[in-house]
């Protein structure tokens, strides 16, 4: 289309239309206009980059590499990224809204950083030999499990999209990714490094397109697929394991969440309004991790509610392209219906809105809601966007009760100075990840997931290596 820029398939090394011509838009959140074309697939697209994908794997050299060959590829992949980190950046701040300043000075870093962390871990890794039999030589091995889909939101497009891709590539496997609809433009651009830095042909295939009834539920419902990692919503969740139960596939699932920061009187007040606060707003509060419910211990409840509500009046809104801007736009017109529809029926259901509220375009500023009753849909569901309820406790009892009062278990906070404290509620909290003091610091090495609807199984590290590789036993007579 005209004036637009237009972004293909990438499928077994080549950028490729849909075999039959399909597009969609890509629409830029800040303008409410669309950007770019990009190219619809249909099942005959999902098959082509299937098919390119098996064939790198029973016939290319990419699972028959050493562990170091690969290693130094992804590498070069991460490298290539890094000397495109402008152009790569603004690709997901025009798809999403995505405030520059983050995805230039932080995804591009965490997404070399996954890159980079699997092609070393992968290398390092060991397997197991068995010496407790006599006459036998038993031993393991980690076998690329072959080929996997990789169905990713838009949240954060780049740095979602390595998160799954560093280590299917890292432990041999090929891979199909499916991007999130909203933000494709990332992906395909990665795709087209990744082959000029090495990477052969067939081994990262991306195929573009909507889920339900698209290129989303194609990837996952095809029998070439060997396993399938997903990140994105609780429900979405459910129809993949569904279709991953056809040929008894392997899932990992990142889903949603609806965590908590509980803060006690004893804490640094300060530095914990603080923390919960960019826990709540931070990526306009579209993070799965975000702390969107702050219990504050009642004698200072008023005190973090007033220094709340001034921190979220701080920041900055505007254009996600100036560096100096802090909260974007919301990611889509759905997404904007749906998370000021939340505010609308929060106050219809008695809660009160301090600060922020609905805006001019896309924008809803940074909310602070109080006196939601407990039951209402704003406490329970996830909205994915910069609202975050208040609600005062009495007795560390009631604060774990009321955090771990929802089926979702990905995140929590804890705020105190007392050691015993931190400890005893951090070991009660119903979480994958939780932060005592702090928000957001990771260790790849670490396990990352989520208890109950958040999610199945964990990623990072040797748990990575778990999902992406099928361990084999050997035993041999040595007698
Ligand atoms: P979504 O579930 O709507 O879509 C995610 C991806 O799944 C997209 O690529 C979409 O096209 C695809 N999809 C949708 N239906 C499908 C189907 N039936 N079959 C196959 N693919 C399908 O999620 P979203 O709106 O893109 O992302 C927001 C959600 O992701 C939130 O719930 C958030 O909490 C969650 N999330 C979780 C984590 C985590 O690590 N736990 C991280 C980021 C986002």
């Amino acid at each position: 289309m005209k004036g637009l820029e237009s972004i293909g398939h990438f499928i077994d090394g080549k950028t490729v239309g849909s075999a039959d011509g399909a597009s969609m838009l890509s629409v830029d959140p800040t303008g409410r206009t669309a950007w770019a074309e990009v190219a619809r697939g249909s099942t005959t697209d999902v098959d082509r980059a299937v098919a390119a994908a098996r064939s790198a794997f029973t016939e290319g050299p990419w699972p028959r590499m050493t562990q170091d060959e690969r290693s130094a590829i992804l590498h070069d992949v991460a490298d290539a990224l890094q000397d495109h980190a402008d152009e790569m950046a603004l690709l997901d701040t025009r798809d999403m809204g995505r405030p520059i300043a983050l995805t230039r000075d932080n995804d591009i870093a965490r997404s070399a950083a996954n890159l980079r962390f699997f092609a070393d871990d992968a290398r390092l890794a060991v397997d197991t030999s068995f010496p407790g039999r006599p006459g036998h030589h038993i031993y393991t091995r980690h076998e690329p499990a072959g080929v996997v889909a990789a169905v990713s939101p838009w949240n954060f497009p780049l740095m979602q999209a390595t998160w799954k891709i560093a280590p299917a590539l890292a432990y041999g496997n090929t891979v199909v990714l499916k991007p999130a609809e909203q933000s494709p433009a990332s992906a395909t651009r990665l795709a087209e490094l990744a082959v000029q830095a090495g990477l052969p042909p067939g081994v990262l295939n991306v195929v573009h397109g909507p889920g339900p009834g698209g290129a989303g539920e194609a990837l996952v419902a095809h029998q070439g697929v060997d396993l399938i990692t997903f990140t994105g919503e609780t429900r979405t969740g459910e129809a993949i394991m569904r279709a991953a139960a056809q040929g008894v596939r392997a899932v990992s699932f990142e889903l949603g969440g609806k965590g908590a920061s509980v803060i006690f009187a004893d804490a640094n007040l300060d530095k914990a309004v603080s923390v919960a606060a960019d826990a709540a707003f931070s990526n306009a509060g579209q993070i799965c991790l975000a702390g969107s419910r702050i219990l504050v211990e009642r004698s200072v409840h008023d005190r973090v509610v007033e220094a709340l509500v001034d921190k979220a009046r701080q920041l900055r809104l505007g254009d996600p392209r100036d560096p100096r801007t802090q909260v974007g736009p919301l990611s889509s017109a759905e997404h904007h219906a749906k998370v000021s529809g939340h505010l609308r029926r929060a106050t219809e259901e008695g809660a009160v809105l301090l600060a922020g509220g609905d805006q001019e375009g896309w924008w809803v500023a940074p909310t602070v809601v109080v006196d939601a009753p407990a039951d209402a849909a704003v406490c329970r569901e996830e909205i994915f966007g910069p609202v975050v309820t208040v609600h005062p406790f009495d007795t560390e009892q009631e604060a774990v009760r009321v955090a771990n009062a929802t089926p979702y278990g990905l995140s929590a906070m804890v705020f105190t100075s007392r050691l015993a404290r931190a400890h005893r509620v951090a070991g009660q909290l119903r979480a994958g990840n939780v932060w005592v003091n702090c928000f957001w610091v990771r260790d790849l090495r670490s396990p990352f997931g989520g208890f109950g609807h958040s999610g199945i199984g964990r990623e990072g590290g040797g748990h990575s290596r778990e999902f992406f590789t099928e361990p084999k036993t050997v035993v041999m007579d040595v007698t």
